[in-house]
């Protein structure tokens, strides 16, 4: 038997090579609290996701629409997250915070988009 570190509280005890923890208890311990990051991390993600399709919708009623850069800042716009692209043939990348969308522009200006279809 070799001494082994127990991951989640740190004390030592006797076990096999591959046996990581002391106790179910501290085993478990260990596994609910690295769930509770990851859901953390994921419920962040998707707020930031819910909340930028949110700014699309509100600021594209029509479903077409052009907003300034600054108008969706404004509104707390976050560019790094979006759920997919879409590249057309001639180049042109839409990004899609679920079903609202929107497409870079000249001058800062962005053309806002809507789509109902699923696609793969
Ligand atoms: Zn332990």
């Amino acid at each position: 038997m070799e001494k082994r570190k127990c991951l989640e509280c740190g004390d030592t005890f006797d076990g096999r090579q591959d046996k990581k923890f002391c106790s179910d208890q501290c085993r478990t311990t260990y596994f609910n609290r690295q769930n509770t990051d990851q859901n953390k991390f994921m419920r962040n993600i998707n707020n930031i996701l819910r909340k930028n399709r949110r700014i699309l919708e509100a600021l594209n009623p029509s479903g077409n629409t052009t907003v300034t850069k600054t108008a969706l800042l404004d509104e707390g716009f976050k560019f790094a997250y979006f759920t997919n692209e879409y590249k057309t043939k001639t180049g042109k990348v839409y990004r899609f915070c679920y079903e609202h969308g929107y497409l870079q522009l000249e001058n800062n200006l962005y053309a806002l988009v809507f789509r109902k279809e699923y696609v793969d």
